[in-house]
């Protein structure tokens, strides 16, 4: 292009939009549906490389847009300003861009590999931002590692290498870089108005993946037939951990008592007479029946029924419990493998309607099951060798 006294010249820009569009018409009228599957995979390489050069020319164009002040003509008080208004992008996007465009001045390789489409503009931004922390320490060496890196993974891992290298180049400065991740953790844990809870949080780089690990170990390899997602599996982690936690009983007491979970429910309620009241979960608000008879059917959470802490009566005892888990070793619902440890003791006849806490009444059943068959309706029956069969509702 070129430019004589602010006016473009006989080759504009303009006709080269054109033809660009023009070619994404033509692949966009292509009938996809006649052409291998398999080929769209060199498609994507090949669209995600134009991409990348796009970007390139797009911020070789702002930078010049941004240091000339070519928005001034429009009222616009800056490069980012004028963005925000003409692109419809947010503060943010806009003002990165603009940042980058500045910085690319400076980081020559960067810019190359970006118009030359081998890298992508998340990588050339985590670079951007490494330069700018770096100041002088970044030099032309460190540029050609990040580049080259770059080229070959994806911006997480390239985050590593940054890492890396800054621990080489300012130890000092990624210590307190570590101290200042630390000092932004926090966890809330709040409860909506329908009772429901809510978490969210930041966790520095050890405490996340202490948290993951454990999680990962409770939730185990996905197991054919389990139709949780994975946000709801890690949910249930979670849960499942504060649960072996309380029920472990190494916990601090609190107000001198272990801390545990009570539940209060009238008798009615357990036993599902109609016109009963809800039951009450501590911490929490009022839950429905079938909730309470799970809950009260391994006597696991502590029942207060008609207002009296019901410590003894329905506790599976020791000896019935071990000949269980020696019987059923583990969740006995068809297809679940889940171990002892994650099992409740459910009252085939619930002790509410007059089933005894004896072992021919008890099967183990993993929390997700147990819950399938109290609030989710699900029948189980014993088949003549004692093989359980589950019948949807
Ligand atoms: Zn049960
Ligand atoms: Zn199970």
């Amino acid at each position: 292009m070129c430019s004589v006294d602010g006016e473009r010249g006989n080759w504009t820009s303009q006709e080269v939009f054109e033809e660009i569009n023009s070619l994404l018409n033509r692949l966009s009228s292509e009938d996809l549906s006649s052409l291998p599957a398999g080929s769209m995979g060199e498609d994507q390489i090949a669209l995600q490389r134009i991409c990348n050069r796009v970007q390139a020319e797009g911020l070789r164009r702002l930078r010049r847009f941004d240091t000339g002040r070519g928005y001034a003509p429009s009222g616009a008080l800056s490069a980012r300003a004028w963005l925000r208004w003409r692109l419809n992008l947010t503060t943010t996007t806009a003002s990165e861009r603009v940042a980058i465009s500045r910085k690319l001045a400076a980081l020559p390789q960067t810019e190359q590999a970006l118009a030359d489409g081998d890298i992508s503009y998340r990588h050339v931004a985590l670079i951007a931002e490494t330069a700018g922390q770096l100041g002088e320490k970044f030099d032309a060496q460190g540029e050609t590692i990040l580049v080259d890196v770059s080229k070959e993974v994806c911006p997480w891992r390239l985050q590593r290498a940054i890492w890396n290298l800054k621990h080489c180049l300012e130890p000092d400065g990624v210590l307190s870089e570590a101290n200042k991740a630390n000092s932004r953790r926090f966890l809330h844990l709040s409860q909506t108005f329908d009772g429901v809870y809510r978490i969210d949080g930041w966790l520095d780089a050890e405490g996340g993946a202490v948290l993951n690990t454990a999680l990962d170990s409770i939730m185990g390899p996905w197991r054919e037939g389990d139709e949780r997602s994975a946000t709801q599996r890690r949910a249930d982690a979670a849960v499942e951990m504060a649960r072996r936690q309380l029920d472990g009983g190494q916990l601090p007491e609190v107000g001198g008592q272990k801390p545990h979970l009570a539940v209060s429910v009238d008798m009615a309620t357990l036993s599902k007479e109609p016109g009963s009241m809800a039951a009450e979960l501590e911490w929490s608000q009022p839950i429905p029946a079938e909730t309470a008879r799970r809950l009260a059917c391994d006597a696991a959470i502590t029942p207060i029924i008609d207002g009296e802490a019901d410590h003894t009566t329905r506790v599976v005892p020791g000896a019935t419990r071990r000949a269980l888990i020696a019987r059923d070793k583990g969740c006995r619902f068809p297809g679940c493998d889940c171990p002892p440890a994650w099992t409740d003791a459910h009252h085939i006849k619930h002790w509410a309607d007059g089933g005894p806490t004896t072992l021919d009444n008890l099967i183990l059943l993993c929390r997700r099951h147990h819950r399938l068959v109290h609030e989710e309706g699900w029948t189980l029956e014993l088949a003549q060798d004692r093989e359980l069969i589950a019948i949807p509702p």
